[in-house]
């Protein structure tokens, strides 16, 4: 990949279509000056940096439109470069006519995550920081927003960076006793590089586990609501959401199609799958119902199963339960309808499953119900460090590392010869890297950029 950094950039920053203004966004040596051979207003080469300009777009002596142009002279900007970022008035046709004179004066348009491409490349962000920006973009909630923007203040480099550093000081004195091979010397006290491995293996290991709540908290929670006909499921999931979304009947076998709605507790999104239900289908169309209720199941953390409390007895609730429990499934039992009086079953019956009594129709304990479903699906994930991984990428090769570091340590245990021990300090060190950015390949960078969206 050639990273073309001499050329100026231009694409709009803002979503396409009409707004009150869009904003078209320059980046490189020649911004300020492709930008002021179209201004009209002050001569933009003279002004300072983080200042405002009112003005106008001028195509000869067409008036495209009037403009607040913002100034970020290099390096004090997002990219490190000249950056211009126009206001225009959000209209469509007067944002693609003004990028395309941009292009016409000397800019190229900008590709998928250019900017922070090279606001990683000029040393502005380290690469978890970069795609820190993604996420942040991305985020849809309090928590995942939280996380994001953790990374991208470098909460999660900078711990990785400094046990990176005292690896590395290890890494050149075992180096240095290949030097001195003949003489059997020993610089690297074994000892404290296996103390520090410890460490390190400790740190990273916690990192990976942070990934379940991570992945959890940027994803959302997957959370089907099943249980029989008639228990009550599309009237809770309306009362959770405050919205008339899915079908409520008296007609038994009603919700023919899964619905999915998000639903927002302690700032988690729970993604909410309502089923058709699951007692055997007496038809064709109800046998599809049942198979996805399973399907979904199988791509759920959380299960909430409703049942009626004046139709079933504790015998039919945990037949019913046992049916639809699978290892790594939190489930938790709603007891619906306790507003009729209804002898409510108890909960000792049922081990593993948590178990709430609701009304959904009054909507009673639903709170309560909220709390449950948050507690239950976060419990045991919340881990002592701070930090929390989001991503794929990082959880992988975080745990290349551990592998890495595990040779380390068994290298130590066998006495082996600096030469090799060497080799998997340098790989332990290449994994840690390749979050942060010390080490970097072309596909890598590639990969990670092309998910961005043009102008970010
Ligand atoms: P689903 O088939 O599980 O989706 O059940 P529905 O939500 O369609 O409800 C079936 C019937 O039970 C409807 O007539 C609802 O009004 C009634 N229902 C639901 N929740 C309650 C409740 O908490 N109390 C009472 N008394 N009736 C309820």
């Amino acid at each position: 990949m050639s990273y073309q950094l001499q050329d100026t950039i231009v694409a709009l920053a803002t979503p396409n279509g009409s707004g009150a203004i869009g904003v078209i966004r320059l980046s490189g040596h020649n911004a300020i000056h492709i930008s002021n051979q179209v201004f009209k207003g002050k001569n933009l080469l003279n002004q300072a940096s983080h200042t405002i300009h009112f003005g106008s777009i001028t195509d000869g002596n067409v008036l495209l439109d009037e403009v607040l142009v913002s100034l970020f002279v290099a390096p004090k900007s997002y990219t490190r470069e000249n950056v211009v970022e126009i206001s225009c008035h959000g209209s469509a046709y007067v944002l693609e006519s003004v990028i395309k004179l941009l292009i016409a004066h000397g800019a190229r348009a900008a590709k998928p995550g250019e900017f922070t491409l090279r606001a990683f490349l000029n040393g502005q962000l380290d690469l978890s920081q970069a795609e820190a920006v993604a996420d942040l973009i991305a985020s849809d909630s309090k928590a995942a927003q939280q996380i994001a923007m953790q990374q991208l203040r470098g909460g999660f480099s900078n711990q990785l960076q400094s046990l990176r550093e005292q690896l590395v000081q290890f890494a050149s004195l075992v180096e240095l006793e290949l030097d001195f091979s003949e003489e059997d010397v020993e610089f690297a006290n074994r000892e404290q590089l296996k103390q520090l491995v410890l460490q390190i293996n400790i740190v990273v290991g916690q990192l990976i586990q942070s990934f379940e709540l991570g992945n959890v908290i940027k994803q959302g929670i997957n959370t089907v609501i099943a249980g029989r006909p008639n228990a009550g499921k599309s009237t809770l999931l309306n009362a959770l959401l405050n919205e008339e979304r899915a079908i409520v009947s008296a007609i038994p076998g009603t919700t023919r199609d899964t619905v999915e709605e998000v639903l927002n507790i302690q700032g988690v999104n729970f993604r909410l799958i309502d089923t058709a239900g699951i007692r055997e289908a007496t038809d064709a169309i109800e046998q599809i119902g049942v198979e996805r209720t399973m399907e979904k199941i199988s791509q759920s953390a959380l299960l909430m199963y409703v049942f009626d409390s004046t139709q079933l007895g504790t015998e039919e609730v945990e037949q019913d339960i046992s049916q639809l429990q699978k290892p790594g499934l939190k489930i938790v039992a709603v007891a619906n309808k306790i507003d009729t009086g209804s002898n409510i079953l108890s909960p000792v019956a049922l081990t593993d499953v948590e178990f709430i009594a609701i009304s959904a129709k009054e909507k009673r304990n639903l709170e309560q119900l909220k709390n449950l479903l948050f507690t239950t699906s976060i419990k045991g994930k919340i881990n002592t460090n701070e930090l929390t991984v989001t991503n794929v990428r990082h959880t992988e090769a975080l745990q290349k590392t551990q592998q890495a570091l595990e040779r380390v340590l068994n290298g130590i245990d066998d006495y082996v010869t600096p030469d090799f021990l060497a080799i998997d300090i340098k790989q332990a060190l290449h994994y840690l890297g390749e979050i942060t950015g010390n080490v970097t390949t072309d596909d890598l960078l590639e990969n990670i950029f092309s998910k961005f969206c043009i102008g970010k």
